[in-house]
């Protein structure tokens, strides 16, 4: 039922992540609320609508999703499927009239971003990518030292988003046809991430190198990448990221001082330090603060932290180390 100035929200992919982080997430909010679901599988639905109270009519399927644009209990349509199915639904829904929020990484190609994003100008609404952390205090912490130039200017940023993956070798992240790619796609948006909020601005060059060590597990996708960037300023910047290694972490070395976050990229609470002492924010769910930034930006008009060009614009940067790594990195010896 919705609460008078909240918007209705509705789950498309009851995996994972809408199960266990953005449904307990939408029980929080009060700018949005849970209303609808959009699953593939007959046995959610009962399990969710008892669970959640989701009335039948608010309930859809993959093939009668379109006629969501009929409910006005839905504002909203969160977008949580493998990342291939990300541009169709997102197009789909923005076709229905709803706002639109898109899981990370936006979508498999810049080519893709610019359909969704020209879906949702069309049909004017709104859009935004499941960048969670720009809700986050301690992320926007960072970006306001950079704003302000607390530690005067970065010259050096260094940002790993890893995690070993021993789970199941035929999940879809690890199926290029539904991921688009391994650990770059995954983890490596949040490295690409912490770079440029680090910096405060976009790489302007990148060179890059894939490397495997388990070929038999990681068959179809890239299991680990490294990757140097440069910025405009001068300043210069390496990612890590793998589907092989535990790492999360950014750091950032300035003129007058540094900062750092460690984790920099999980639900939290993260951790940071600067050359002024730790850092200490209250946790709330990071879930919650986005998906309630994103109704408060169409309720209210306030800002779009995470909108479909940062999204596209990381894609534009996981292309480019794609083609680094295919153009070949030099031996030693
Ligand atoms: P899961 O595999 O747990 O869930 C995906 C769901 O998508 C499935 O449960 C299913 O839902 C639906 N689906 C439809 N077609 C397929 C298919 N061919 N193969 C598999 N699933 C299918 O994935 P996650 O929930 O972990 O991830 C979903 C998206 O969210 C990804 O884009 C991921 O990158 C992103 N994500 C973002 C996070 C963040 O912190 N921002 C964290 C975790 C994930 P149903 O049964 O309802 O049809």
């Amino acid at each position: 039922g919705g609460k008078k100035g909240s918007l209705g929200i509705a789950l498309v992919g009851l995996g994972s992540y809408s199960t266990y982080q953005l449904a307990p997430a939408l029980q929080e909010t009060v700018n949005c609320h849970l209303a609808g679901i959009v699953t593939g599988t007959k046995e959610k639905e009962k399990i969710w609508a008892e669970k959640y109270g989701i009335p039948e009519k608010n309930i859809y399927n993959y093939d009668n999703f379109d006629t969501i644009r009929d409910n006005q209990d839905i504002d909203i349509v969160y977008v949580v499927l493998p990342n291939s199915m990300h541009a169709e639904f997102s197009i789909r829904a923005a076709r229905a009239g709803k706002h639109v929020i898109c899981e990370k990484p936006m979508a498999l190609s810049v080519e893709e971003c610019d359909a969704i994003i020209k879906a949702c100008t069309d049909a004017g609404v709104k859009l935004a990518v499941g960048y969670r952390l720009h809700s986050e205090p301690y992320t926007q912490e960072v970006k306001r030292f950079v704003k302000e130039k607390t530690f005067g200017e970065v010259l050096y940023v260094s940002a790993e988003a890893a995690y070993r993956s021993v789970g199941n070798p035929d999940q879809w992240r690890l199926n290029r046809e539904l991921s688009g790619g391994g650990a770059l796609m995954n983890m490596g948006v949040y490295s690409i991430q912490s770079a440029i909020y680090s910096t405060g601005q976009n790489p302007v060059a990148v060179t890059a190198q894939e490397f495997s060590t388990r070929p038999d597990y990681f068959r179809d996708t890239d299991e680990t990448i490294t990757a140097q960037f440069q910025f405009p300023g001068g300043a210069v910047g390496n990612i890590f990221t793998s589907h092989n290694a535990n790492a999360n972490s950014l750091y950032a070395s300035c003129t007058r001082g540094w900062f750092s976050l460690k984790p920099a990229n999980n639900y939290g609470p993260l951790a940071g330090e600067s050359a002024n002492g730790i850092l200490t924010f209250p946790h709330q769910s990071q879930q919650k603060l986005q998906m309630d930034d994103f109704a408060s930006h169409i309720l209210y008009r306030t800002e779009n932290r995470a909108p479909g060009e940062m999204g596209k614009r990381d894609l534009i940067i996981v292309e480019a180390i794609y083609r680094s790594i295919a153009e070949g990195n030099k031996s030693i010896s």
